[in-house]
């Protein structure tokens, strides 16, 4: 069975830098058009920086087939001039990383200075750029850091009624039926693996658990929750409102930072890149829903963005496959697990 959808689009991936972005580009360029690039390492806080960035990638994918969508952080120093001046280099979204929530966040933002930024703000909505949130509060409550940000957002989205909003990554039931209740201004992503794994997965207990040891590849920010929320993800993916999309959230880390023996811990994120259509494939049809993949991967995010619709197709093919250990180096999302599809190619028009 082959199933052909247009070109899909990642809202939501780190592609790092120099070596490390060598290596893994190809993996997002090879099955996606577009993806919205975050800015957390290396950062980039600027217009001119993500242009730099946006260089660097073009020296590793076909600019043909692949266009990197840049963004910046949002940080104390900036101002409604960074918002114009990231405009005029075509930087599409701003991102906001509550301080200490996750890699590289350590210069974001505390709550209060959230509630300093309404310049910053007036000067998106007026340029249209996008604001997306890594939405967690910052400090204790891990599991409820999720629910406790929203009504934050909340505030700035009833204060800036014209601004786009997205809450990315949404990890929680919670966070699915606000991004409901919101007006159509606001929007989530959904990564592949929320969709796939629970808290239970990553104490190696649940259906992708190993006997019960951790499992340092399926640790990432926001962590994953219980079932309930995961099926809220699943349920939200397939809906048809266009308010829900996909951002893989793919996130590489070397090795040595996964299992860091000397210092004892382990980095946040999932390489998922490397599997990213082809888990969604899968899991579209657990869901029963693959008519609903095209318009998660391929028309919600761009209608949302403002952007055309891809042009040519990405074929997928139904064929069973092991994903391996390693993939450059690195412990790829669902490693040694099977796939029911795989990638075939992609057809550019
Ligand atoms: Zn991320």
């Amino acid at each position: 069975m082959i199933l052909k959808l247009r070109r899909p689009d990642d809202f939501h991936v780190h592609l790092r830098d120099g070596e490390m972005l060598r290596q893994v580009a190809q993996y997002t360029a090879s099955q996606f058009a577009r993806a919205l690039v975050m800015p957390n390492v290396p950062p980039i806080d600027t217009g001119p920086q993500a242009e730099r960035l946006r260089n660097e990638i073009l020296q590793h994918v076909s600019p043909a087939s692949f266009t990197p969508l840049m963004t910046i952080r949002l940080t104390e120093k900036s101002m409604p001039e960074t918002i114009h001046e990231a405009k005029r280099c075509g930087v599409v979204a701003a991102k906001v990383y509550p301080q200490g929530v996750t890699t590289g966040s350590h210069g974001g933002l505390t709550i209060d200075q959230l509630q300093q930024m309404g310049a910053v703000f007036a000067a998106m909505q007026d340029v249209g750029m996008i604001l997306c949130w890594h939405g967690e509060f910052p400090g204790p409550g891990w599991l409820q850091a999720e629910q406790r940000m929203l009504p934050e957002i909340r505030k700035v989205v009833d204060d800036f009624p014209r601004l786009r909003q997205v809450l990315e990554h949404i990890s929680t039931r919670e966070g699915v039926e606000w991004v409901r209740r919101c007006p159509d201004m606001v929007a989530g992503t959904i990564t592949v693996h929320h969709l796939f794994l629970t808290l239970d997965d990553l104490g190696g207990r649940g259906k992708f658990g190993r006997g019960g040891m951790l499992q340092p590849h399926y640790f990432y920010a926001p962590i994953a929750k219980d079932d309930s929320d995961r099926q809220a993800l699943a349920e939200a993916a397939i809906e048809p409102s266009g308010k829900f999309f996909l951002g893989t959230d793919s996130a590489p880390h070397p090795i040595d930072r996964k299992f860091n023996v000397d210092a004892g811990c382990c980095a946040a994120g999932v390489f998922s890149a490397p599997v990213a259509m082809a888990a969604l494939a899968s899991k579209f049809e657990e869901l029963n829903a693959l008519d609903r993949l095209e318009g998660f991967t391929s028309a919600h995010g761009a209608r949302f963005y403002g952007l055309p619709l891809n042009e040519g197709s990405i074929v997928l093919e139904k064929q069973a496959w092991v994903v391996p250990e390693t993939v450059a180096g690195m412990v790829p999302f669902l490693a040694g697990e099977e796939l029911s599809w795989r990638v075939a190619g992609i057809d550019n028009v």
